[in-house]
């Protein structure tokens, strides 16, 4: 009995196949390797292929008696999903579409989703509930929410049962250091300002300062990936023990500005980094931070790494082994 992990050569998936593999799960990863790193899979058995490859998953399925599935694979970048739309929703979407249907061929019913932040668009309040209105204002969030939606009606029709995780600031590495964050090119605030410290940028583009924040920069939830790691766990236990399609949020329900988040940076590097002022980046929220309790209430989820400190440590410990990531 295997837990397929699509996409786990990617930042989030390879830290939750590290993380499943050390609870002793069998795991198999199909990924791609579009994006994803075959060193980030470590160890486990991992298929270089497309989720949209039926007669691959049925081989998979056939091989590793899967019973679960975790999907992590998909186009990430809202900036590049404003340009190509139709890339991202044929990806995404389709993908997704092809994958449950070769799962339902196989008679997987477990589905655990990476879905997003993205598709509260800008939000009514914060902390955000996951009952709060879902308005994606760019194509990645809407084909996260579609997906969210084709999970919820496969649940009616077919008795597939999902759970849709809401990703906030995904950040920090594997505390011992084997694996950690690699995206090319790189978009995410923390591993470019831990690039400006080691001297690979010139400075930190700070987008924006004119916010109607404390201190004008925005705020954003950061959540360690290794804490998003044991939720994608819980989710798939919760699918052993409850049928439905269910949605959570995943962050850790406090805000830090950008300028705090280099703030931290320079404190747990030691490094002054240089900082430029720049424009704000389109489609950006002010603010955007989680509730997370209805993941704590009822997937038992006990964040184990909420420290900003120590999100910036761990990361900080992967970039300065590796400042060129897998390569
Ligand atoms: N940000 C920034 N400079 C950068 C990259 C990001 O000021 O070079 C800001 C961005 O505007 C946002 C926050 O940092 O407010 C987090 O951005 P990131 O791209 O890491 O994640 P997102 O919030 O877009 O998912």
């Amino acid at each position: 009995m295997s837990i397929l992990v699509t996409g786990g050569a990617g930042y989030i998936g390879s830290h939750t196949v590290k993380y499943l593999r050390s609870l002793n799960k069998d795991v198999v990863v199909l990924d791609d390797l579009s994006k994803g790193h075959r060193e980030a899979v470590l160890d486990a058995p991992l298929y270089v292929g497309s989720i949209q490859d039926g007669d691959l998953i049925d081989s998979i399925c056939n091989k590793h008696h899967v019973t679960g599935v975790i999907h992590f694979a998909a186009y990430s970048l809202v900036g590049e999903s404003v340009k190509e739309p139709i890339k991202y929703y044929e990806n995404n979407v389709c993908g997704t579409l092809s994958l449950v249907k070769s799962l339902l061929r196989n008679d997987v019913k477990k589905i655990v989703f990476s879905s997003t932040a993205a598709v509260y668009g800008e939000p009514e309040r914060v902390p955000i509930l996951e009952s709060d209105k879902t308005v994606p204002t760019n194509p990645y969030g809407d084909t996260k929410l579609s997906i969210e939606a084709m999970l919820k009606w496969a649940y009616e029709a077919y008795g597939m049962s999902s759970v849709s995780l809401r990703y906030f600031n995904a950040a920090g590495a594997d505390p011992e250091g084997l694996i950690g964050e690699d995206h090319s090119p790189e978009t995410h605030l923390i591993p470019l300002v831990l690039a400006a410290a080691l001297g690979k940028r010139e400075s930190i583009t700070i987008f924006g300062e004119d916010y109607p924040t404390k201190d004008g920069t925005c705020i954003r939830d950061y959540i360690h990936v290794m804490d998003l790691a044991s939720a994608h766990y819980l989710a798939l236990k919760k699918l052993d023990e409850s049928e439905g399609a269910f949605v959570y949020n995943l962050g850790n329900g406090e805000g830090f500005s950008v300028r705090e988040v280099i703030d931290v940076a320079e404190e747990v590097t030691s490094i002054t980094i240089p900082k430029v002022i720049g424009e704000r980046r389109k489609g950006d929220p002010a603010v955007l931070v989680a509730s997370q309790e209805k993941a704590e209430r009822e997937l038992g989820w006990e964040r184990q790494y909420s420290s900003l400190a120590q999100i910036i440590e761990d990361a900080w410990k992967w970039h300065k082994a590796h400042p060129d990531g897998y390569k």
